[in-house]
């Protein structure tokens, strides 16, 4: 029984099996996005002693932003506490699997605990919200989950030296009427567990004696509102759970039930390759479901749900079982109060600069969907990089002068790189090239309005990264590592070339690498848009789907739960039951 402990413990730490994983996965011509990563196996003990010397760190909110940081943070370094309301991590791509039951909510969860109980220092969790960041005096307020008393929930104050707000963000109703009384969001594991009770319930409604044929119709009839990932994802699960499983156990009720995606842009899928969405409006036509672009939802009642169309600005009403509301994330109330605080009113997200440090703020920091990096326009330091160049005060730049600055501006400015890419130039001489052909004289050196001139449309290339898990992980994983070599480089600085002031920053700025992105669009067909511009279509693309995110999971628990889930849904179909 020891020995299987034993086995069983160095199962669940090895990380070594995550890397047999990720090899099958590549070999297979699979993509790693998300490697498990855990530095900091080991023991919690700590002296009191230390802990008191440490500084605070305060992580509110457990999601993918959160939970990355917190897997790679040293805690030996620092006193870390962790507020959140749910104990626990969500691994959100799977969550329109589980409005089917295609996987479980168990199988794609991790409680925060389990995750914090390897690390060597000690980590607190609080099962609480947080109510209001209070920046000017480094305190954050909570009130905690539980009833502990009569006079209601727990509130607490929490010190910090270091505030990271990895709040995520909330479903955006765009304040349209009767959408939060009668719609369904996808976010929570809670609202997927609420989907999956009320598709079984409409098909259990519809069964029932006396109803005619059209008020079958209407009880099942799905509406997904939002033609993004996560609606078209949801319409394609809900499609294969009733022609694979449902169709089965409701055999008179198939022919009337009906899937309806309302767009309010001219395609489903827009952010992705064009073959992408014309291949998924192909299948949803060929499977029957209906898409309406070009419409917008401007009312749901209880019956019924009213959308306008951008052509013709008529109005249309269509009965319903279901709604399901998936058209894209709104600021959480305590972000827009912090926002408020700190001047960001004309915002919809936090605002930092590329060190993901929240502007205005020395000490908080904010990662993943409640934050947007304010990327710094290459063109508005200009006049300050030419005189950083410019070593020897000439007036001009000579070819070693750029040369010895080139490295520093490429990672000062991640536009430069997006832009010599979509330009087809090798570097950034290669940008220079034609301003130094034309510069005058023989030395061919360049005076300030060439050097400008070869910039002018660089910043055009600056987008903000998109709200994903992906994004999330990888801004947890960059400010862990800047915490954890704080000491390092604050004696070695890391970093580029200040370009107003003297010396260096201390880190690198915040990179994204994008590894590309699925879509799956149901009967084992799945789209992906890889990096390079690959576009894959097919079922072998829905291989990749799995090898992908059986491999990204957070914990081998829940790797190997999911992969069953995968294996009990091929070999026995969906559960049914309205649990
Ligand atoms: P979250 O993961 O949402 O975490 C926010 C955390 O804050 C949660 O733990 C929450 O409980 C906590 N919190 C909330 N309020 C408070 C409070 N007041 N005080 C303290 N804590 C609080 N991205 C991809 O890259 N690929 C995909 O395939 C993909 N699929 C998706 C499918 C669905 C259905 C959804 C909803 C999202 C999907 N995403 C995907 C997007 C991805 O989930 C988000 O971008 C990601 O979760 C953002 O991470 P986050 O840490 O910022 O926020
Ligand atoms: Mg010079």
């Amino acid at each position: 029984m020891a020995a299987f402990t034993r086995v069983a413990r160095a199962f669940k730490d090895s990380s070594a099996y995550s890397k047999l994983l990720l090899v099958c996965a590549v070999s297979s011509g699979g993509l790693m996005v998300y490697a498990e990563s855990n530095p900091n196996n080991g023991t919690n003990g700590m002296e009191g002693s230390q802990i008191v010397e440490k500084k605070k760190l305060v992580v509110l909110g457990s999601g993918w932003a959160g939970t990355s940081f917190l897997k790679n943070i040293d805690s030996s370094l620092y006193n870390v506490q962790v507020v959140s309301p749910r104990n626990y991590f969500a691994f959100t791509p799977l969550l329109p699997s589980v409005t089917c039951g295609t996987v479980e909510p168990r199988s794609i969860i991790e409680p925060i605990r389990n995750i914090v109980k390897k690390k060597k220092g000690e980590i607190r969790f609080s099962e609480a919200e947080c109510i209001k960041i209070d920046a000017a005096n480094n305190k954050v307020h909570c009130r905690s989950n539980h009833d502990i008393n009569v006079e209601g929930k727990e509130e607490f104050l929490l010190d910090y030296d270091y505030l990271f707000i990895a709040l995520g963000a909330q479903a955006n109703t765009f304040n349209t009427p009767g959408v939060m009384e009668h719609c369904h969001f996808l976010k929570e594991i809670e609202d997927a567990r609420r989907i999956r009770r009320s598709v079984i319930d409409c098909f259990e409604r519809a069964s029932l004696p006396n109803l005619s044929e059209d008020e079958k119709r209407v009880i099942l009839h799905f509406v997904v509102v939002g033609g993004g990932p996560t609606g078209v994802e949801f319409a394609a699960e809900l499609h294969d759970f009733i022609c694979e499983d449902l169709v089965k156990l409701y055999p008179s009720l198939h022919k009337l039930v009906k899937i309806t995606v309302i767009q309010s842009g001219d395609h489903i899928l827009n952010m992705f390759d064009s073959r992408i969405s014309s291949f998924a409006e192909q299948k949803f036509q060929r499977d029957g479901v209906e898409v309406k672009t070009g419409y917008r939802v401007v009312n749901v009642s209880d019956k019924y749900i009213t959308m306008k169309s951008k052509a013709n600005q008529e109005t249309s009403s269509l009965p319903y079982g279901m709604i399901v509301w998936s058209t894209g994330i709104g600021t959480r109330p305590v972000v827009m109060d912090f926002m408020k605080q700190i001047g960001q009113t004309d915002r919809r997200v936090l605002a930092t600069n590329e060190w993901l440090r929240v502007e205005g703020c020395d000490n908080v920091y904010a990662l993943g969907d409640c934050a947007t990096i304010n990327q710094r326009k290459i063109m508005e330091d200009i006049s300050d990089i030419f005189k950083v160049a410019d070593k020897d005060n000439s007036g001009t730049l000579t070819v070693q002068e750029i040369q010895n600055i080139i490295d520093d501006i490429r990672v000062r400015y991640p536009q430069v790189e997006v832009y010599l890419k979509r330009k087809h130039l090798r570097n950034v001489m290669d940008l220079l090239q034609g301003s130094l052909e034309s510069a005058q004289g023989k030395t061919k050196e360049l005076h300030i309005e060439e050097f400008k001139a070869a910039f002018e449309h660089v910043d055009s290339q600056m987008k903000s990264l998109p709200a994903t898990a992906q994004v999330a992980a990888q801004q947890g994983v960059y400010l862990a590592r800047c915490f954890n070599c704080m000491h390092d480089c604050e004696v070695e600085p890391e970093g580029p070339l200040r370009m107003k002031g003297s010396g260096r920053h201390r880190f690198r700025p915040f990179e994204y690498k994008h590894f590309g992105q699925f879509a799956p669009l149901g009967g084992e067909q799945t789209a992906a848009e890889l990096p390079g511009d690959w576009i894959s279509i097919g079922h072998s693309t829905q291989w990749l789907w799995y090898s992908v995110y059986a491999s990204k999971q957070v914990s081998w628990r829940t790797r190997v739960l999911v992969m069953f889930d995968w294996t009990k849904r091929f070999t026995f179909g969906r559960d049914s039951s309205r649990l």
